[in-house]
This record gives C-alpha cells, sequence and structure tokens, in this order.
C-alpha cells in the first residue's frame, strides 16, 4: 500500500491536484499552484472571451450603443467576463483534485443490512 502523500512540484507542500501534461508523469500542484496553472488560466480566459462576449452582447450591448455606460453598466460588463473565468476554473480545478484513496479492489465491500447472504 502506498501511504506516500503527493507533493506540489513547485513547492513540496501537499499536492491537491493533479493535471495531465504534455510528459508521462502528470502535474501535481498544490491549491494555490493549481489556482494559476498554466492550461487551466488559458482555457479559463478562452472560455471567458467566448461566453462573455456572448453575454455582453445579450445583456448590456443596447445601453452601451445608446451611450449610457454607467459605473455601474461598466461593472455588469467586468461581471459579464469575470463570472464564466471563474467557473471555468472552479470547474477544472474540482475534476482535477485528488480525491482520497478508496479502499483496495481486493478488499471485501461492506455488508449492507437486508442484503441477501
Ligand atoms: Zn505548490
Amino acid at each position: 500500500m502506498n501511504t506516500q502523500t503527493p507533493v506540489c512540484a513547485l513547492c513540496g507542500r501537499p499536492a491537491r491536484f493533479r493535471f495531465a501534461s504534455a510528459g508521462s508523469t502528470p502535474a501535481l500542484r498544490c491549491w494555490r499552484h493549481a489556482a494559476f496553472y498554466g492550461p487551466v488560466v488559458q482555457r479559463a480566459l478562452q472560455v471567458a472571451l467566448v461566453v462573455g462576449t456572448f453575454l455582453f452582447i445579450i445583456n448590456q450591448l443596447d445601453v452601451v450603443l445608446s451611450g449610457k455606460v454607467t459605473p455601474l453598466v461598466a461593472l455588469k460588463i467586468v461581471l459579464t467576463y469575470l463570472v464564466p473565468f471563474l467557473v471555468s476554473t472552479y470547474s477544472a480545478l474540482e475534476t482535477s483534485r485528488l480525491r482520497p484513496a478508496t479502499s483496495a479492489p481486493s478488499e471485501a465491500p461492506p455488508e449492507r443490512p437486508g442484503a441477501p447472504a
């Protein structure tokens, strides 16, 4: 049984995330370094650009074209791009999160009450 705790490749803290990388070994990162992992940030920026632009067109383009941009509208435009960026980052981190090892496959499953013997 492997009891060794995986560590972040950059700082040596306990790794919380594992990312597929171009090399044969996966990239292990702590929370701090995972949030700024290059491919995650790059993908989130692409998602924010595409989704944010669609949402901007749907929600604020008419206001901008009418010349009625207020500080509140400007804040909403920033949030329109920020939200898909954060959702994409969260999604990437959640799918790459290391989970505690489950019981070994050779171990018998726990008995369930009411199950046939
Ligand atoms: Zn780290």
